[in-house]
C-alpha cells in the first residue's frame, strides 16, 4: 500500500522513506524537521528545506518539527527567530506545538557529555584553538595527539564540572570526543564538543559559560525529538561518521541522516553571511530589500507562497549540485499571479494628452475587465475625461519601422476607451522636450471598436488625469551583474553589484482604483508586469508599487529554444 504514496514528483529521499516504511525501520514513523540557526533571516534556499522537510512529513501522514540550532549566542538572536517563524507560517506550513531548541537541551547535552567522560569517549583538552588546529594534521597527513588525551577520567569530569562553573577563561580549554587523530576524516579527529564562551545566550541567558559544538548538538538535539530521517545539505555528508559516532556511543535513538543538494540561484547569494554582509555594509535597506533573496524580501516584493511552493517542487531534489535559472523561479510567479492579479492601468512615464473634440468637464465611467482569466473577478469602472496621460514611450515624433504606436497623424485604441489620432504636440519653449500632446477622438468607437470596421495597429494604457491617484513604482532587477556570482563579490560586493538594480519613478499616474491597494494584493499593470503596494514604505498618504516581475518572460523562451 505505501508504494502508491510517492506522487509522481518522487525523488531519492521519497525512496528512502517509501524502503523504510516497508521494512518497518521506524515503527511506520516520518518524523522530520527543519533546523534554521537564528543567525539571520531565512532565504530561498531555506525555503527548498521547508517544503522538503514539512512536504515529505505532510505526505507521508508525519510530524516535522521547527528546531533553533541555537548553539552560537554571540550570532543569534530573538529578532531572527521571530522572523523565522512568520517566514515558515507564511510559506504556508505548520509546526502546532512542536517549537523547539537546542538550548531546551543543553543540561541534556551536558549530562550526555559526562557520560561520554565517563566512558573513556571525551576529554578536556588545553590546547588554545590554534594548537587545536596544527595539531589536527591535513588531508594528507595524520593529526598528533593532545598531551591531555589521556587525563583520567576522574580528572576530567572535575575540569569539565569547572569550566561549567566559570572557573576558566574563555578559549583556555575545550572538551574533546576522543576517537582517532589519524581517521582519513578530519571531522573524526577528536572533535572539539564545548568550549568555554562568557557570553550570553538570547534564551538561556547567563546561565551557561560553555556551550556545545553544532556537531555535538545537532544529531543528539535530532535524536532527542524522535526524529527519523534528519534531511540536511550536502556539505554535512563528511559530518555524518561523527554524528553517528556520538549516537552509537551514547546508545540513544539513531535517526538516518540524508543529504541533498542545496539551492543555488542565478544571479543571486544565496547564504546568510553574505546576505548579513549586504545588509550592514549598507548595499541594500535590509533583510527585506525588494531584492533581497530572502523570504521577506521576496514576500515585501509580491512573491506569492503559492509561486515559491510550485517552484521548490519543479526544481526537485537531486544529490549532486546545480545552479537553478532564476527565470524558473519567475516563471512560476507569473504563472501564479496571472491566475490571481486584477489588471489595472497606470501610467510610469507619464505624457499628458488633451483630447480637444472630446467635452469640457465631461467624465464617462467605461467598463474594463478586471482578469481575462477568470471572469468570476468581474469588472470595475474606470472613469475618461478630456485630459489624460499615456506613456511617454508610447508615443515618437519620428516613428521607426514597426513602431505602432502613436505619431502625429496616427490612429490609435485607448484600452477600453477609444480611438484617437494625434494632430499636435507641444513643446517645452526652453528644454523642447514635448510636455503634452493634442488629438482627437472618434466617438463612435466607444469601447474600443469602430462600426466601419477601421482597424488600428496598438492599443494603449492610459489613465484619466482628474482622478488618476500619484504614485512612486520601483523596478527592480538583479542584484548581481554576473550569472554566477562568485567569491569575488564576497570581497568586493561594490564592484559585483548591479547599479541599476533599483530604479524608482516618483510621479507615476495609477486609476482611481488602486485607492484600494493593499500589501499582498497582486496587480497586473496592462502591459507593464505585476506589482503590489510595498508594505513599509507606503506610509502617510503616500504610495508605493514594487514591480514584482515584468511580464516578460524569458523562461518560457528558453523552454522554447530547449524544445525546437
Ligand atoms: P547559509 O549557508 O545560508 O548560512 P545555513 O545552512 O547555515 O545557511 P541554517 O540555518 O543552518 O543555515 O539552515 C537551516 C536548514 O536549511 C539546514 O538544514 C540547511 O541545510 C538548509 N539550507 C540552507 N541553505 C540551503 C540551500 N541553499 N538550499 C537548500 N537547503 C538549505
Ligand atoms: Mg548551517
Amino acid at each position: 500500500m505505501v508504494t502508491n504514496i510517492a506522487s509522481p514528483a518522487s525523488h531519492f529521499i521519497k525512496e528512502i522513506i517509501l524502503e523504510d516504511l516497508k521494512t518497518d525501520k521506524y515503527q511506520g514513523r516520518v518524523h522530520t524537521r527543519f533546523p534554521p540557526e537564528p543567525n539571520g533571516y531565512l532565504h530561498i534556499g531555506h525555503a527548498k528545506s521547508i517544503c522538503l522537510n514539512f512536504g515529505l512529513a505532510k505526505e507521508f501522514g508525519g510530524l516535522c518539527n521547527l528546531r533553533f540550532d541555537d548553539t552560537n549566542p554571540t550570532k543569534e538572536e530573538v529578532e531572527y527567530v521571530e522572523s523565522i517563524k512568520e517566514d515558515v507560517r507564511w510559506l504556508g506550513f505548520s509546526w502546532d506545538d512542536r517549537e523547539f531548541y537546542a538550548s531546551d537541551y543543553f543540561e541534556q547535552l551536558f549530562d550526555f557529555a559526562v557520560q561520554l567522560i565517563k566512558n573513556g569517549k571525551a576529554y578536556v583538552c588545553d590546547l588554545t584553538a590554534d594548537e587545536v588546529r596544527e595539531y589536527r594534521g591535513t588531508l594528507t597527513e595524520p593529526g598528533k595527539d593532545s598531551p591531555y588525551r589521556n587525563r583520567l577520567v576522574e580528572e576530567n569530569l572535575d575540569l569539565f564540572a569547572r569550566m561549567r562553573a566559570g572557573e576558566f577563561e574563555d578559549g583556555s580549554r575545550t572538551l574533546r570526543a576522543k576517537i582517532d587523530m589519524a581517521h582519513p576524516n578530519i571531522n573524526k579527529r577528536d572533535p572539539v564538543m564545548y568550549r568555554i564562551l562568557k557570553a550570553s545566550h538570547h534564551r538561556t541567558g547567563a546561565r551557561w559559560c560553555i556551550y556545545p559544538s553544532y556537531d555535538y548538538a545537532h544529531g543528539q538535539s535530532d535524536s532527542l525529538e524522535g526524529i527519523t530521517h534528519s534531511i540536511c545539505t550536502l556539505e554535512f555528508e563528511d559530518h555524518r561518521p561523527l554524528y553517528d559516532w556520538f549516537l552509537d556511543a551514547l546508545g540513544i535513538h539513531h535517526p538516518q541522516q540524508i543529504e541533498f543538494a542545496r539551492l543555488n540561484l542565478t544571479y543571486t547569494v544565496i547564504s546568510k553571511r553574505k546576505l548579513l554582509k549586504l545588509v550592514q555594509e549598507g548595499h541594500v535597506s535590509g533583510w527585506d530589500d525588494q531584492r533581497m533573496p530572502t523570504i521577506s524580501g521576496l514576500r515585501r516584493r509580491g512573491y506569492t507562497p503559492e509561486s515559491i511552493r510550485n517552484f521548490c517542487d519543479r526544481i526537485g531534489v537531486a544529490k549532486s549540485n546545480s545552479i537553478v535559472d532564476i527565470s524558473l523561479l519567475e516563471h512560476c510567479l507569473r504563472e501564479d499571479l496571472n491566475k490571481r492579479a486584477q489588471r489595472v492601468m497606470a501610467v510610469l512615464r507619464p505624457l499628458k494628452v488633451i483630447i480637444d473634440n472630446y467635452p469640457e468637464n465631461q467624465v464617462e465611467e467605461l467598463d474594463a475587465i478586471n482578469n481575462p482569466e477568470d471572469s468570476s473577478m468581474g469588472t470595475r469602472k474606470v472613469p475618461f475625461s478630456k485630459v489624460l496621460y499615456i506613456e511617454r514611450d508610447d508615443f515618437r515624433e519620428d516613428p521607426p519601422k514597426k513602431f505602432y504606436r502613436l505619431a502625429p497623424g496616427r490612429e490609435v485604441r485607448l484600452r477600453y476607451g477609444y480611438f484617437i489620432t494625434c494632430i499636435g504636440v507641444v513643446r517645452d519653449e526652453k528644454t523642447g522636450e514635448i510636455i503634452e500632446l493634442h488629438c482627437t477622438y472618434d466617438p463612435e468607437t466607444r469601447g474600443g471598436d469602430s462600426p466601419d470596421g477601421r482597424k488600428v495597429k496598438a492599443t494603449l494604457h492610459w489613465v484619466s488625469a482628474a482622478q488618476a491617484l500619484e504614485a512612486e513604482v520601483r523596478l527592480y532587477d538583479h542584484l548581481f551583474l554576473k550569472s554566477i556570482p562568485g567569491e569575488e563579490e564576497e570581497r568586493n560586493f561594490k564592484a559585483a553589484l548591479n547599479p541599476d538594480s533599483l530604479v524608482a519613478l516618483s510621479s507615476c499616474k495609477v486609476e482611481p482604483s488602486l485607492a484600494q491597494a493593499a500589501p499582498g494584493i497582486p496587480f497586473q499593470f496592462e502591459r507593464q508586469g505585476y506589482f503590489c503596494l510595498d508594505a513599509v514604505d507606503s506610509t502617510g498618504g503616500k504610495r508605493v508599487f514594487n514591480r514584482t516581475v515584468p511580464l516578460k518572460d524569458s523562461w518560457a523562451k528558453i523552454e522554447k529554444g530547449e524544445k525546437s
